[in-house]
C-alpha cells in the first residue's frame, strides 16, 4: 500500500469493535492489526487461506441495530472501518422486501419474500461490497481501487468510486459483453482487458495491486466484501421487524459463493448478539452449466482439504454472473449450506430463463438471469420436498433485468403469453378484439 508523504502510518481498518480475523483453511486466528497489512492468511498457495472478521459482538450490539445513517451503513458498528469515515453517498442497501404473494399462491409455499437488489444504485447486489471496499481505500488513503470482474462488481466499483472520486481500474476479460463494458465506460472506469479468462484477470490484478500499492477489492480475497454482502441478512430482520423469527429458507444464485457466506455471515452474527434464535437454511442455486458446488455437495466434498483438491470445471451458462468454474469462496459457501441443513439446488439455463418472465409476471420485480436464478430453485426445491408448504422463503434477486436485455428477449420469445400485434388505423378493432379476448 502507498503511503502519503504526510501520512506516514496509514490509518487502521480496525475499529474498537473488530476483534480479529480468522482463516478459513487452517482455523488461525489473527489479531485486528493485520487486517491493515494483510488480506488473507499467508500460510496457503494461491491466496487460498481467506479471512472471516470478527467483532466485539457485546460492543457491537450496543451500536446494534440502532444506527441512523442512510442505507446499510445504519449496521457500520459491524464493519471493519471507522465509525467516522466517510462512505459514498450512493445510497446502497435497504432494498425492499416484497411479500410475493401472488407466487407463494401459485407455488403453494406459505410466504414467499423477495430481496430485490435490483434496485442498487449500480442495479446489482455487488455494490454492498463495493461501496465499503472504496470507503476503505478512501479511509486508507489508498491512490487508486482496482478489482478483477467480469460485470456487477465491476460495475458497482466504478460506480462507486466514481461517488467518491477515486480512481479505479477494472480487470476484465476481453470476452466480455459490449454491455457491460459500456457501463464501466460511462462511469469513467480504466479498463484492462485481460487477453484469457476472468482467471487471468484476477491474476493481472493481483499483480497491479501489489506492484502499484492500489487498494484490491478482489472477491474472496479482500475479506470485507463479505461484510458488505451480510447486510441483506440484517436488512431482512429489520424490515420484517427484529422481534419477529427470521424467514425459514433463502434462495440465492451462486457461482464464487461469497453471496452466500455473506448471507451466512450476516445470521451468525445476528444470532451470535442474541437477535434471532436460529440460523435460516441456506440454499445456493447454481446453473447446471457452473454446478461445481452443487457437485461438490453431492460428492460430499465438505472439508476445506476435499474442497482444495477438487479441480475445476468448464463453466458455460446464458447466467454470465454465477459461471464460475472454480468458486473462490468455496469453502466459505460450503459451510454456509451444510452448516444450516440447506442444499445446492442445480436448475438448467431454460429454467432459468423462464423464470424472468415468471418473476416479472407474478411480481413486477424484473431480474437477470443470476437474479432470477433463486425463483428456478425454489421451484425445484419445492417439487423435491425441501421446502415444505409452512414455510417463509426469502429469494434474493441479486441484479436488475436491464443489465443483460438479450436474455430477456430470448425468454420472452418462448414464454410472451402476449406476443405483440402489430396494427394500423385500419386494423385497430381486429387488434383489439384478439387483445379482448385475452383478457
Ligand atoms: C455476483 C452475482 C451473483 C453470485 O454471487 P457469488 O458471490 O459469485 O456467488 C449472483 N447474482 C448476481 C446478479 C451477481 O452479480
Ligand atoms: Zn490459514
Amino acid at each position: 500500500m502507498a503511503v502519503c508523504p504526510d501520512a506516514p502510518t496509514l490509518p487502521p481498518i480496525s475499529t474498537s469493535f473488530v476483534k480479529g480475523a480468522t482463516c478459513v483453511i487452517c482455523g488461525k486466528e489473527y489479531p485486528p492489526d493485520f487486517l491493515d497489512t494483510h488480506y488473507v492468511c499467508p500460510d496457503h498457495p494461491h491466496n487460498e487461506g481467506i479471512l472471516d472478521i470478527h467483532y466485539n459482538y457485546t460492543n457491537a450490539s450496543f451500536r446494534f441495530p440502532a444506527g441512523t445513517e442512510p442505507g446499510y451503513w445504519r449496521y457500520r458498528a459491524v464493519f471493519p472501518l471507522p465509525l467516522d469515515a466517510p462512505v459514498p453517498p450512493l445510497l446502497t442497501g435497504m432494498t425492499p422486501l416484497y411479500h410475493a404473494e401472488a407466487l407463494a399462491r401459485e407455488l403453494g409455499i406459505a410466504r414467499i419474500l423477495l430481496k430485490d437488489d435490483s434496485r442498487e444504485p449500480t442495479a446489482s447486489f455487488k455494490d454492498r461490497a463495493s461501496a465499503l471496499a472504496v470507503a476503505i481505500a478512501k479511509h486508507r488513503k489508498a491512490p487508486v481501487i482496482a478489482t478483477a470482474s467480469t460485470g456487477n462488481a465491476a460495475a458497482a466499483l466504478a460506480g462507486m468510486a466514481a461517488s467518491m472520486d477515486m480512481p479505479c481500474v477494472l480487470f476484465v476479460p476481453k470476452s466480455a459483453p459490449a454491455a457491460k463494458l459500456a457501463q464501466l465506460q460511462a462511469y469513467g472506469a480504466r479498463i484492462i482487458l485481460a487477453d484469457g479468462p476472468y482467471d487471468l484477470a484476477f491474476e493481472l490484478c493481483m499483480q497491479a495491486c501489489a506492484s502499484e500499492g492500489w487498494y484490491n477489492r478482489n472477491t474472496a480475497y479482500n475479506p470485507a466484501m463479505a461484510e458488505g454482502k451480510k447486510t441483506v441478512s440484517f436488512e431482512i430482520c429489520e424490515q420484517l421487524g427484529w422481534e419477529n423469527a427470521p424467514p425459514t429458507a433463502i434462495f440465492v444464485g451462486t457461482g464464487d459463493g461469497c453471496i452466500l457466506a455473506g448471507v451466512h455471515k450476516g445470521f451468525k452474527e445476528l444470532k451470535r448478539m442474541g437477535i434471532i434464535e436460529r440460523v435460516p437454511r441456506l440454499f445456493g442455486v447454481q446453473a447446471a452449466g457452473s454446478d461445481w458446488l452443487a457437485q461438490a455437495f453431492e460428492e460430499k466434498l465438505t472439508t476445506p482439504e476435499a474442497l482444495l483438491a477438487k479441480a475445476p470445471i468448464n463453466a458455460h451458462t446464458i447466467a454470465d454472473s454465477i459461471s464460475a468454474g472454480l468458486p473462490r469462496d468455496r469453502v466459505k459457501a460450503m459451510n454456509a449450506v451444510t452448516q444450516t441443513g440447506g442444499a445446492f439446488i442445480r436448475v438448467s439455463d431454460e429454467e432459468i430463463l423462464a423464470a424472468i418472465p415468471h418473476l416479472a409476471q407474478k411480481t413486477g420485480v424484473f431480474a437477470e438471469p443470476a437474479g432470477a436464478a433463486s425463483l428456478a430453485g425454489l421451484i425445484k426445491a419445492k417439487a423435491s420436498g425441501l421446502i415444505a408448504p409452512s414455510e417463509t422463503v426469502c429469494l434474493l434477486v441479486t441484479g436488475s433485468g436491464l443489465k443483460d436485455i438479450a436474455s430477456a428477449q430470448t425468454a420472452s420469445a418462448t414464454h410472451n403469453p402476449f406476443p405483440p400485434l402489430l396494427a394500423d388505423a385500419k386494423n385497430l378493432s381486429a387488434a383489439l378484439q384478439k387483445v379482448k379476448n385475452t383478457l
